[in-house]
């Protein structure tokens, strides 16, 4: 209904009686705005900064301004043509740059984005830094001549019409499995991948997304100027579409024409203004643009549109899954068959010897407790199970499958659930949402499925799943609270419950009770329990020792990294080298 509206609303400002120019205002700050979408998406949502965005923008109004002139296609072919040739380069650029992190990326997007520059301007073909001039608006052909959709009001309808489609396909994309994916991103991508998902193909397709529309933009921007130069593809550019995001809102997808329109107004007024004010001629806008920036940065990092999302209500999710069908559930093993086989694994850190030659196995079934003091190397025996780090030696199997060496996702996929020692989440992300990333792997729908909408009945079985498993763990309350607003013990209960979600048959719990209230502890003895009831086997790392000792059916002993003793918890109470290792007192 709210995308009805924003589409009808569309011709019926072309109907308004506003002045032509502002209309061709309009028109630029629709322009901008589908390559800020992008951005946002790129560099708000996932965290990727692009400062090359200009360039995928030339892309598309090189190719529709050769293609046109040179060859005589219609520009409603050409339109296809440059979004492949965007699409092939963004792809190997993606492949190439998308793997560094930190400012590397940043620096690369900056060099393409040059190169490309470089190469728009010095080409013969392409008229070098003159451009390409002579290029015909873009038209309709009809039986009674052609409707020619000019610089006015019906380029505007298109445009504002395009911008309206990719806005509902983000919105949507972003409230779908692929999108909490996309949303994972930013933060690290060590939960994400112990979740099963592949973060270095979602980056990818983010980054393909991104220039796509930036492609789109530039086809319009050729065809609305009737001419091409380097000059609006260059850096500068660049800089100035990541500043639209920033100050719009990098994160939300209204802010993109936020943005757009802020920036594209207050540059014309300071073309005006500035040279008036200074005396001489310059492109001074430029430094006012980056104080600008910096006190947006200072005073409002979520960007202008933060002020406006503070105000709107937020919608709760309509709880409309009672009725879907259950996720299918895994094949688990049998009691007693062997689901661990953890042998000699072996991790140093430099000189240090984090983990020193473990072995030890879990049947299925069977709650294996694995304690030591502070620093033993249970962390990081974990993160060796679960591939989240790589061995230095040694093996592990689970269910029969040699699994070390494989990427955490892999693992994960296999059946593996695990929580995190420090709560890894997305803060801004209802409890709900997070949890259903939990069944990542026993769900299929990607990228273009939530943009089409096409998802809703597997959207239904994730939520259900996700709302039984926060019901079991005893938080079922707190189903549509931002994750980041939960107190630190409701957040572990909430990571129990994302990794129940994937169904897993051997489940690895980093100190779950940490920060628990006695009740929630004994509450989550019952779970544990319960789940061994149900054929899954878990290993638990855990300080509490009553818990330990009261739900564990074997334990292992850590101590500076070694295995000390292994035993029944009986037998573990009644070791004196265990007693020295927790009290320090001589054996
Ligand atoms: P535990 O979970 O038993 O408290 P950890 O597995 O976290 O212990 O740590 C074991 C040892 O390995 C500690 O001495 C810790 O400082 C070290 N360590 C853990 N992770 C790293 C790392 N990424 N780099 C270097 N040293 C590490
Ligand atoms: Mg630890």
């Amino acid at each position: 209904m709210k995308w009805l509206a924003l589409f009808a609303a569309v011709p019926l400002i072309a109907w308004l009686p506003l002045p032509d120019f502002w209309i061709f205002q309009l028109n630029y700050i629709g322009l901008y705005a589908l390559t800020c979408l992008g951005l946002v998406l790129l560099t708000g949502v996932s965290g990727l900064t692009s400062f090359g965005q200009a360039a995928f923008v030339g892309m598309g109004a090189y190719t529709t301004a050769w293609l046109t002139l040179n060859l005589g296609m219609s520009p409603w072919m050409t339109l296809f043509v440059g979004l492949a040739l965007t699409g092939v380069s963004a792809l190997v650029v993606g492949l190439i740059t998308l793997r560094m992190s930190g400012h590397y990326l940043p620096l690369a997007t900056i060099s393409w984005g040059l190169a490309l520059y470089y190469l728009m301007g010095n080409l013969d073909a392409l008229g070098k830094y003159d451009g390409l001039l002579g290029l015909k608006s873009l038209s309709i052909p009809g039986p009674e001549g052609d409707f020619d959709l000019g610089q006015g009001r019906a380029f505007f309808v298109l445009t504002w019409l395009i911008l309206m489609v990719a806005a509902m396909g983000f919105t949507h994309l972003l409230d779908s499995r692929a999108g909490r994916a996309i949303r994972s991103l930013k933060n690290g991508t060590q939960m994400a991948e112990a979740m099963g998902i592949n973060t270095f193909r979602y980056k990818v397709t983010v980054f393909i997304l991104a220039a796509l529309l930036a492609s789109v933009a530039g086809w319009l921007m050729a065809h609305f100027q009737r001419t091409v130069n380097p000059s609006a593809f260059g850096l500068k550019m660049g800089i100035e579409y990541l500043f639209m995001a920033v100050v719009g809102g990098v994160g939300y997808v209204w802010g993109a024409i936020v943005g757009a329109g802020l920036i594209k107004l207050m540059d014309d007024q300071l073309q005006v203004l500035l040279p008036r004010l200074i005396g001489t001629s310059g492109s001074y806008e430029v430094i006012v643009f980056g104080i600008a920036l910096v006190l947006v940065l200072k005073y409002l990092p979520d960007g202008l549109w933060s002020l406006v999302a503070r105000h709107l209500p937020r919608r709760n999710r309509t709880e409309d899954w009672t009725h879907a069908e259950a996720l299918e559930e895994r094949n688990k093993p049998c009691p007693g068959e062997v689901v661990l086989d953890v042998q000699n694994i072996r991790k140093q850190f430099g000189g240090l010897v984090a983990v020193n030659d473990i072995c030890f196995q879990i049947k299925a079934g069977q709650i294996v407790g694995l304690i030591g003091p502070n620093g033993a190397g249970k962390s990081t025996t974990f993160n060796l199970i679960t591939g989240v780090l790589p061995l230095t030696s040694g093996t592990v199997t689970f269910q029969d499958e040699t699994i070390s060496g494989l990427p955490s996702r892999d693992i994960a996929r296999r059946g593996m659930a695990r929580t995190f020692q420090h709560v890894k989440m997305i803060p801004d992300m209802t409890v709900l949402e997070n949890v259903a990333m939990g069944a990542y792997s026993r769900s299929h729908r990607g990228v273009l499925s939530g943009m089409l909408r096409t998802n809703v009945a597997e959207e239904r079985r994730l939520f259900k799943e996700a709302q039984h498993q926060l019901e079991r763990i005893g938080i079922g309350h707190t189903l549509h609270e931002l994750a980041g607003n939960l107190a630190m013990g409701q957040q572990r209960l909430m990571e129990i419950a994302r990794a129940l979600c994937a169904d897993p048959a051997l489940l690895l719990l980093d100190e779950p009770a940490a920060g628990l209230r006695h009740k929630e502890k004994l509450a989550l003895a019952d779970v544990l329990r319960q789940l061994r009831g149900e054929g899954v086997s878990i290993l638990l790392v855990e300080h509490d020792m009553d818990l330990v000792m009261k739900v564990c059916d074997h334990l292992v002993v850590m101590e500076f990294g070694t295995l000390l003793t292994q035993g029944t918890p009986e037998e573990i109470q009644q070791s004196p080298a265990v007693r020295a290792a927790y009290l320090g007192t001589e054996h």
